[in-house]
């Protein structure tokens, strides 16, 4: 059939116009997030305590979608992790496991609070493979981070046994994947601690903003310690659980909240939306010939924001990205030479060189750390050649389902004739 003909042997492109770029949550900022602030900006409330009360609502909220105990808002993503860990009272001398595929603040908030991450590799849920975490246990681990890459879950249900068994804390990095559930429990209470991140790219979004929680009262205790070093003073006489100690200050605030809190009334849209689109594609693709589908282990509860193929072989996945680029798809592998992608573990130089901020070299020369963690940029070689084989797409609010029938048609395209 002439219309099954490559683009790159002259066949029609299966996409017939270039498809839309776009995000999840920014593309709905309009007239009731521009209200919210000026609600805000009218009332000169720009203070979380004493004034405002934005941020608490907002913790309610977040709480109340998650069904979770405590929620505390704070200025990102990687101070939510900060506080997360410090919460959990992890600190000089520990380890703490964390996947080679991730932002690299996953590796930097361990960091910053004076721990040592160990980098682990990934699966083919290009999540924390629980059997390199098992090896990677030593004496000093504490704490093992899973990140929801692109919302995807990784295997959680594995990494929180495993972790039950070590007797070691579990701290999920749901920065990528805020709404999503794993087995019908929202990602991020799976663990002892969760993280959101409500940046600029994020599902939803304030610009920029992050959320730490939990059901344990002294973590989130501990984190609002860490997020404000004057927290005492302005809570007054409270009756604490664990003495007060003073460190960063990270506190969210008014403005950003009064956003977040309307983001996440439209949060249920942007999951209706991704989700419809990613089924569709699912159900339009034909058998993979030259790749294998990212293995989702609750397809249910995914985000839908991401569609990945695992090519067989990094050269098939370099043919396949060339063949797709002629049809009309621009979907290239996360790992390839050229773009230092900073999500891979291989490009995290500060972290890799153990770089300290200063020239004591801490956490990894701290007297206090008696492990002997070593890194190079080969050490997770499973996790390069999937990053090397993976061809990511992403799903979004511009897109239709004709975009989506397209994109279907020009993979299957290619996968039959290359
Ligand atoms: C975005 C992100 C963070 C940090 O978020 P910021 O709000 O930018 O600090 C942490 N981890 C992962 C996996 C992320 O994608």
């Amino acid at each position: 059939m002439s219309t099954n003909k490559l683009a790159r042997d002259g066949g029609t492109p299966a996409i017939r116009e270039p498809l839309p770029g776009g995000g999840c949550g920014i593309e709905l900022i309009g007239e009731e997030e521009i209200a919210a602030v000026t609600e805000v900006l009218r009332g000169k409330k720009l203070f979380r305590f004493g004034v405002g009360t934005e941020c608490t609502e907002l913790e309610a909220e977040i709480a109340a979608w998650l069904g979770t105990g405590h929620v505390l808002f704070l200025s990102t993503g990687t101070a939510a992790l900060v506080c997360a860990l410090s919460g959990m009272g992890i600190g000089p001398g520990d380890e703490v496991i964390v996947p080679g595929y991730t932002y690299i603040a996953t590796a930097a908030a361990v960091v910053a609070v004076g721990a040592v991450p160990v980098i682990a590799e990934i699966d083919d849920s290009l999540g924390l493979d629980p059997a390199d975490v098992r090896a990677k246990i030593t004496p000093y681990t504490r704490a093992i981070i899973p990140v929801h890459m692109q919302g995807v879950p990784c295997r959680l249900q594995e990494l929180r046994q495993l972790a039950d068994e070590k007797g070691l804390l579990l701290l999920e990095d749901s920065c990528q994947a805020v709404g999503a559930s794993y087995r019908g429990k929202k990602v991020g209470t799976w663990g002892h601690a969760g993280a959101w991140s409500l940046n600029y790219y994020k599902a939803i979004t304030c610009g920029e903003g992050g959320a730490v929680f939990t059901d344990d009262p002294v973590i989130i205790e501990r984190a609002q310690f860490q997020s404000d070093p004057a927290l005492p003073m302005w809570k007054g006489n409270t009756e604490w659980l664990t003495p007060p100690f003073s460190r960063e200050c990270y506190r969210g605030n008014e403005v950003t909240a009064a956003i977040a809190r309307v983001q996440l009334r439209k949060l249920p849209r942007i999951l209706d939306h991704c989700r419809a689109l990613k089924r569709e594609l699912l159900s339009l693709l034909d058998t993979p010939q030259h790749y294998v589908r990212q293995h989702v282990d609750d397809p249910d509860g995914e985000l839908g924001i991401s569609f990945a193929m695992i090519a067989h072989t990094p050269e098939l996945a370099c043919r396949m990205s060339e063949l797709l680029l002629a049809e009309g798809l621009t979907i290239g592998s996360a790992y390839n030479s050229g773009f230092p992608d900073r999500h891979i573990y291989r490009y995290w130089d500060s972290i890799l060189n153990k770089h300290g901020a200063t020239p004591a070299g801490y956490p990894w020369r701290d007297p206090a750390y008696h492990g002997k963690v070593e890194y190079s940029p080969e050490m997770c070689p499973h996790t390069l050649d999937l990053l090397s084989r993976a061809l990511r797409l992403s799903i979004h609010l511009n897109l239709t389902s004709d975009h989506i029938a397209q994109i279907a048609e020009a993979i299957n395209k290619v996968d039959a004739g290359m």
